[in-house]
């Protein structure tokens, strides 16, 4: 004989049956058929026993009612309709009758709680079993209270199998059944239920009972997925496990299976499938001793949500025999049940992770217990910690591998996820991890990604700017997507963009076209936190930051970002030179929060300056000279003025071509070049602010005080002839115009200098930045960095670069 349990959802539609009539009818066997109660039907049910209390059942019990007339309207023929519907409207006034003494007598115990629920899986097999005698099926109505026989809780009554099975001989096996799963009735006769999802436990009593060939569940997921679907997009099928496994999976959350399910089978040895009623021909799971030979060590991750945890602790632990075993006597008698366990090896504290709705219990019935020892201070007040989870990696075979736990450790912990409390069982078939409630889905799917999805990284972007470097990264990122999917497996997703008024956020990706709406359809903010908000609230794994703004505003949530976790790339060098704390601070935090903080591009667009610094400075070098010429926009401009164009042409084209910064005075009035030596000086480990950088103006005043970008062009046209004097003066001595950049001897200077032919830069063409270090090791010959330092399109493809290095690649 074969057992097939069908769940709410199968059971829900006129379709849904009909696939069920046609599952059943494959089969070579007879058929023991288990269903649940319509789906949803129970928390109706529930609902209706609550409201009975203040007389507000009516409604519900009517929506409830229509479920099953509408179900049966579109499943029978004329000629049965009305007979059938009979048996509903005889229970549906059943249920009025129980909620009116609910009401009048004011209780609404879990005795009555079980008979109300009860009704669910009652109507939902007598129509089923209505509906298959009319297809021609021959199939005879169990009513589970007869064959199933569990006792004392109500709602989640323990079963007693030895009864069960002497009930349950009395079975034909040579026949078909259906009977209504999750109920059952205890010695008195009195209705009692399995637990919730209990339809699975009572499929699997008939499979044990009956001992069966085989037990077959099926829902709506094609069998057990090494996820939660409703968490990871990515889950996919286990297609064999072992019964333990299965236990562990289930247990920590797998709602796919009811956790007591696997134990009647297991005894048995009872093959177990999973299977999906909307894709019979898909494989689902296979459930057995053996597990199967899957190499994978690890099957799968789940989760608990609305976990505490609870801290015992005290020099009293350590000293005291016994203790912890009072602690879980004490539990015992207040009836909770400890879902994890950690003690530190000095016996200082024990850390309990047990359900929430317990954990003011299991706090009372401590300090009761141990009333002495905290009154005499041998033990400390107990500690507690809600709205936590338990996430479980699971898998028979992770036993003996070395390092899986670190790889574990170290994917959350770059992605921002503290660990609260870790448990790993002797089987080590389940390593379990305490995490914060609201990193539960973000731990899922890293620890999906890392063990699972070898194939595909994720990475969600939100970045900041859309003007000259943010449009060109746009494009660049357009045209590396797909190079980056096929040979990278990095699937690089946009969900969110703003600029300087209006953001749009897309949890699931942006397209291009959404992107380009921004300026019509994106929603205004009035803060730019609204924005960074957006990322923090996705709580996605591998985010980014990306500022290619020339605003404080962005860069001024740097810090918040990081402290999210979530890495910063920028090309904006405002946070990098402003005061030394505040850059410092980001490092860290970066650091910290292990994440990464990347500004390449701050100087020198997509020349690697910074980076050779940075590895100057780990190898153990000291840096102790840097001349450099570092404005890609004042280079071009003194490299193109010879006097035959005013300068202030020359100027406005180099803000055409997007070499200057949006506002050319942040250039020529030297903002620029002193943040960026300000910035290498650092890097270089020189703790230095802007006020000691000094500077060599060489803008008449009317033009370096110029409110707005007219008034400053026009000026600097009245002033030409300062500007030739200074060229022509260079020009007679043979020598050409850099604004030169120092630090030396730990001194900061940025001035306008003749450099003479023999000068390396002399010869820096177009918008070339060059950078001269000398170090200890290299003492007579600098090291020399030189190359194009400005321009939206490379800059865009430094910080690109920087992208790919936080995603690794
Ligand atoms: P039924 O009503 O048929 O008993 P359930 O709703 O109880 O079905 O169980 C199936 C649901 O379990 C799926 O729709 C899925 O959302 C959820 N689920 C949670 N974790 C897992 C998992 N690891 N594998 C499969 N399904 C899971
Ligand atoms: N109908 C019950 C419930 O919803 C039992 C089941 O579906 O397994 O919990
Ligand atoms: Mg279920």
């Amino acid at each position: 004989m074969e057992v097939m349990k069908f769940g709410g959802t199968s059971v829900a539609t006129h379709n849904n049956i009909q696939r069920i009539k046609g599952i059943i009818e494959q089969s070579q066997e007879p058929v023991f058929v288990v269903v649940s109660a319509i789906s949803k039907a129970t928390d109706q049910l529930q609902e209706i026993a609550n409201l009975a209390l203040s007389n507000q059942y009516q409604e519900s019990l009517k929506a409830l009612e229509n479920r099953h007339l509408e179900l049966m309207d579109s499943l029978f023929v004329e000629s049965n309709k009305e007979r059938i519907k009979l048996y509903v409207s005889d229970h549906i006034e059943q249920l009025r009758d129980i909620c009116h003494s609910i009401h009048v007598i004011q209780e609404r115990s879990n005795k009555i709680l079980a008979r109300i629920q009860s009704f669910g899986e009652l109507m939902s097999s007598y129509i089923l079993r209505e509906y298959f005698t009319q297809e021609g099926i021959v199939i005879d109505w169990i009513d589970s209270r007869q064959m199933i026989r569990a006792n004392g809780q109500y709602d989640r009554a323990e079963v007693d199998f030895d009864k069960t099975k002497k009930l349950m001989s009395q079975i034909d096996q040579n026949k078909n059944y259906i009977a209504g799963g999750f109920i059952a009735s205890n010695e008195m006769g009195e209705t009692t239920l399995l637990g919730r999802g209990g339809s699975d436990y009572s499929a699997a009593l008939y499979a044990s009972g009956l001992e069966a060939s085989r037990l077959e569940i099926w829902s709506d997921v094609s069998g057990m997925q090494n996820a939660n679907p409703r968490v990871v997009k990515e889950a996919g099928p286990i297609r064999e496990m072992s019964y333990k496994e299965a236990f562990e999976m289930a247990f920590f959350g797998a709602k796919v299976l009811y956790p007591p399910t696997i134990k009647p089978v297991m005894e048995n040895d009872i093959p177990l499938y999973l299977k999906n009623t909307f894709h019979p021909e898909e494989e689902g799971t296979f459930i057995s001793k053996s597990g199967g030979h899957d190499e994978g060590k690890i099957k799968g991750v789940s989760s608990l949500p609305d976990i505490s945890i609870i801290n015992i602790s005290g020099v009293g632990l350590a000293k005291e025999q016994g203790t912890a075993r009072r602690v879980f006597q004490a539990l015992e008698e207040a009836n909770v049940n400890v879902i994890l366990i950690t003690q530190s090896c000095s016996e200082q504290s024990i850390c309990l992770g047990l359900s929430a709705k317990d954990a003011d219990t299991a706090v009372e019935s401590i300090n009761k217990a141990f009333q002495k020892e905290i009154g005499s201070g041998m033990l400390n007040e107990v500690e507690i910690e809600n709205g936590q989870c338990i996430i479980a990696v699971i898998g028979d075979n992770m036993k003996n591998t070395v390092g899986l736990s670190g790889k574990l450790f170290s994917a959350l912990g770059k992605n921002g996820i503290n660990i609260k409390a870790i448990a790993q069982g002797a089987s080590e078939r389940n390593i379990s991890l305490v995490v914060d409630k609201k990193d539960e889905g973000k731990a899922i799917n890293i620890i999906h990604q890392k063990f699972f999805q070898k194939a595909i990284k994720q990475v969600h972007l939100y970045i900041a700017g859309v003007g000259n470097v943010g449009d060109q990264f746009l494009q660049v990122l357009k045209k590396q997507k797909k190079l980056l999917l096929d040979q990278n497996k990095i699937d690089i997703k946009i969900v969110g963009v703003a600029n300087s008024s209006k953001m749009i956020h897309e949890p699931y990706g942006l397209t291009d076209k959404q992107i380009d709406m921004l300026r019509e359809e994106g929603e205004a903010y009035t803060d730019f936190d609204q924005f960074i908000d957006k990322a923090i609230n996705d709580n996605y794994y591998n985010s980014i930051f990306i500022d290619n703004t020339a605003s404080q505003i962005v860069s001024d949530r740097y810090k918040k970002a990081l402290d999210a976790s979530i890495s910063v790339v920028a090309c904006n060098k405002i946070a990098c030179s402003s005061s030394y704390p505040s850059y410092i601070e980001l490092i860290r935090t970066a650091r910290d929060k292990n994440c990464d903080f990347k500004y390449e591009t701050a100087v020198g667009a997509a020349l690697p300056i910074i980076k050779t610094i940075q590895d100057i400075m780990l190898s153990g070098d000291h840096i102790n000279r840097i001349q450099a010429v570092l404005s890609g926009s004042l280079n071009f401009i003194f490299n193109k003025y010879d006097t035959s164009t005013p300068f202030a042409e020359i100027v406005r084209q180099a803000k055409d071509e997007g070499y200057t910064e949006p506002n050319p005075l942040l250039d020529l009035g030297g903002t620029d070049v002193m943040r960026k030596i300000l910035i290498l000086s650092r890097e270089a480990g020189y703790i230095k602010e802007m006020p000691d950088v000094s500077f060599n103006g060489f803008l008449p005043e009317s033009v370096a005080n110029a409110p707005d970008n007219d008034i400053m062009f026009s000026e600097m046209l009245k002033h030409e002839a300062h500007f030739a004097n200074i060229y022509n003066k260079a020009a007679e001595n043979g020598n050409r115009l850099k604004v030169v950049a120092e630090l030396n001897k730990g001194i900061l200077s940025v001035e306008l200098r003749e450099v003479s032919p023999e000068s390396p830069f002399f010869h820096l063409e177009g918008k070339d930045n060059i950078v001269a270090m000398h170090t200890d090791r290299y003492v007579n010959e600098p090291i020399i960095i030189k190359g194009a330092g400005a321009g939206a399109e490379i800059t865009a493809s430094g910080v690109f670069s920087d992208v790919m290095k936080v995603i690794n690649v």
